[in-house]
């Protein structure tokens, strides 16, 4: 048997470690491992001074800065918290604009001057940390001869514990700005977007009459959706390992049409292993909520329950982490790439999101009362005039090398930003829109004569699963985030934009108000003129169809294909409006992160187009002439005829694939072009053709596992 298909057999022989987790008895208290490793609320109650305790939470609930005098107690009961559940170092946690995490580990132990360690960790090293980051992406901020940076604790989202066999590390979530002050990471501008939303939508609810709410949170619950493949053939492909995706690879003979896999029952070993990621997660007190399969092959998904935007995106962060480690434990590799295998379904993470107050009501919510639900409309309104307004900025926080293969191209969802709203809620909208309000529906929606609603249905029965950003029952999802993308950048321009047109329409109600006339006149009124004027973003019908894209061209709406097309939107004269009004990013602090976006792309696409041309002049093209020979010492011409052509083809496409390579001393958005235009266009030459070899050469020739391998053997 041929080396590959020996270890074929090997994968599929695995199985699970039944004794690694074992069963627990969940009705015994200890057995509950939910935020064991997190330093929560409830820990901080047990282990802080009562004032301290108190002074903490006061500060959190109210959105204000933390008395500095305070961080050694904390630093004090944190340490010995953590040391009693192992930790020997501690680590300041942060997110530079790789949208990966950093770590740099600090171990608790100094000596004490006796011969012997003592374990030391102060307030300052809890509240400041400087890690020497000068190879970090800045985007031209910091000078190298200016090279310090400092991470900043957080103490909004709680410090944790991660485990390893040998040991564990405290982490503690921190921001990481430059030492001039300008934001360096995803969590500082997020954080700055949620109290800008806070602001306005506080000042929104005043008018409305709520006097009670002081904070308004937004809230994120990402789905979040990866393949699981087994780890001999991830190792087996130069490209997976290098790139995160395949490179070459022709379609199986059996993709998901069969539409086996779609929620089918979860093969054991992949279930072992959700279990024991979940459980994880627990610990650290990420919320996991539902796992299912997904629509491809070896795809699947875990969703944890909505959390503050700030909390949410660094355990989503964690998510992706612990997935990663934890399938490593049985055997299996886990792929965050929005695009791992040509022609099969790529990855998403769906970004639900919402608002709500520190009263407990979620602003998206229609509610039981007329009053709930002329809030609502005003809240979904000024969610409708955002998008609509800054849909392409939308559509370039999402924007990567891997995204690109799903939007704009065959695949859900597309490029061009539009809201579904489900037919009723636009049909409420539409007969506000038309000035008819109080005749909006037959089954009386709204009231006769009067401007007031009735309860809205809970949640409107349909959906719409190709819309990129649908309302759905009491919160928008946002589904054009990429499966590896950071939760930041769109959550934090969510928060901006719609800062921005809540405020705008509180500046109309005001004045009406101000004018004489009911608050729920005047609020029928604001919300007519912002949704008539920003309707188009609207629709509700199929947004794969090519009738939509004309149609969407129609209404002018933005159809963004590429990264480059995109990110240009980072920087765009409106963007940088609302930001700085907004004070969530400064525009130096907009190009950072718009130069830093462009070269992830350029910088991504060379090593993928590098590793292409290496695989395909090192493994490929050997095997196939290997192969050509085999044929030939047949001497059947036929045979032989049938290669040839296709081996001179290939070695064609490599030479240009190769010349694509050099250096063509372009620099910025014009490199990035280049990459979009003239080398990825040569790599799929490659491809094209290769792939056809794989179809000719003999199986045991071929070097690289298949398709029909890795995405079917679990
Ligand atoms: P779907 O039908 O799209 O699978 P679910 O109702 O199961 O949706 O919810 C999906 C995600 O939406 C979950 O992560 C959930 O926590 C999140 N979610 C629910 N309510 C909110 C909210 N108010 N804000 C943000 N996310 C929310
Ligand atoms: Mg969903």
């Amino acid at each position: 048997m041929s080396r590959i298909r020996q270890q074929n057999v090997t994968a599929a022989q695995w199985s699970a470690d039944g004794g690694a987790l074992g069963s627990p008895d969940l009705t015994v208290a200890d057995n509950q491992v939910f935020g064991a490793n997190v330093f929560s609320v409830e820990a901080q109650r047990q282990r802080l001074p009562k004032q301290v305790f108190k002074h903490l939470q006061s500060a959190l609930a109210r959105g204000e800065a933390l008395d500095t005098s305070l961080a050694d107690a904390i630093a004090q009961a944190m340490k010995e918290w953590a040391l009693e559940r192992g930790a020997t170092h501690f680590t300041h946690w942060f997110q530079p604009l790789t949208g990966m995490t950093a770590e740099k580990h600090d171990s608790f132990y100094g000596p004490s001057g006796d011969g012997s360690a003592l374990a030391q960790f102060s307030g300052k090293e809890l509240i400041q940390g400087e890690p020497d980051a000068s190879s970090f992406p800045t985007g031209g901020i910091r000078a190298t001869f200016e090279a310090r940076g400092y991470t900043a604790w957080d103490p909004t989202s709680p410090a944790f514990i991660l485990e390893n066999p040998n040991g564990a590390l405290l982490c503690i979530p921190t921001a990481f700005v430059s030492w001039t002050g300008e934001a360096l990471d995803h969590k500082i501008p997020l954080l700055r977007s949620m109290d800008a939303l806070s602001r306005a939508a506080v000042r929104a609810l005043k008018l409305l009459g709520d006097e009670e709410s002081i904070r308004v949170f937004t809230t994120v619950g990402p789905e979040q959706e990866y393949f699981l493949i087994d780890e001999q053939y991830y190792y087996e492909r130069p490209d997976l390992v290098t790139t995160g995706r395949t490179l070459f690879g022709t379609k199986p003979p059996k993709g998901h049409e069969l539409d086996e896999h779609y929620f089918g029952s979860i093969p054991e070993r992949i279930l072992a292993c959700m279990m024991d990621t979940e459980r994880e997660l627990a610990k650290l007190g990420v919320p996991v909520k539902t796992r299912h399969n997904e629509v491809a092959p070896n795809q699947y998904e875990i969703a944890p329950v909505f959390e503050n935007s700030n909390v949410g995106s660094d355990h989503q962060q964690l998510t992706m982490q612990i997935l990663q480690n934890v399938a490593r434990r049985y055997g299996l590799v886990c792929l965050l790439h929005e695009k791992p295998f040509a022609g099969v379904n790529g990855s998403g993470k769906h970004n639900n999101w919402s608002m709500g107050t520190d009263t407990g009501l979620n602003l998206l919510e229609p509610g039981d009362t007329p009053h709930e639900n002329i809030q609502f409309l005003f809240f979904c309104a000024a969610v409708v005039a955002a998008v609509n307004r800054h849909q392409a900025l939308l559509r370039a926080s999402v924007a990567s090398v891997g995204q690109d293969h799903r939007l704009g191209a065959n695949e859900a969802p597309p490029a061009i930003i539009s809201i579904f709203l489900g037919a009723e809620l636009e049909r409420v909208f539409e007969a506000i829109a038309g000035g008819h309000a109080a005749a909006a529906s037959d089954n009386g929606f709204l009231g006769l004569g009067t401007p007031s609603l009735p309860p809205l249905p809970m949640h409107g029965g349909d959906r719409n699963r190709t819309s990129p950003f649908a309302f759905t029952g009491n919160k928008f999802e946002f589904r054009t985030v990429g499966s590896s993308g950071s939760l930041g950048l769109p959550n934090t321009v969510l928060n901006t934009i719609t800062a921005e047109a809540i405020d705008a329409m509180s500046d109309q109600l005001e004045a009406k108000i101000a004018d004489g006339g009911s608050v729920e006149e005047a609020v029928i009124a604001v919300v007519k003129e912002a949704y008539s004027s920003n309707s188009q973003i609207v629709f509700g019908g199929d947004n794969y169809s090519e009738d939509w894209h004309a149609e969407a061209q129609r209404r002018g709406l933005e159809n963004l294909r590429t990264t480059p097309d995109a990110l240009p939107w980072l920087v765009h004269e409106q963007t940088v409006g609302v930001f700085s009004k907004y004070g969530v990013l400064s525009e130096r602090e907009l190009e950072a992160r718009y130069e830093v976006s462009v070269e992830q792309y350029f910088v991504k696409l060379n090593i993928e187009s590098e590793t292409a041309a290496s695989i395909a002049r090192t493994m490929l093209l050997p095997a196939a002439v290997r192969h050509l020979n085999d044929l030939s010492a047949t001497g059947m011409e036929s045979l032989v005829g049938e290669v040839r052509p296709l081996i001179e083809e290939f070695h064609a496409a490599i030479i240009e694939l190769e010349a694509a390579n050099d250096d063509p001393g372009l620099e910025g958005l014009e490199l990035a072009f280049y990459m979009r235009d003239t080398v990825i266009a040569a790599m799929d030459g490659v491809r094209h053709v290769a792939d056809r070899l794989e179809r000719l050469v003999a199986d045991d020739r071929w070097p690289l596992p298949k398709y029909s391998e890795v995405l079917f053997i679990k």
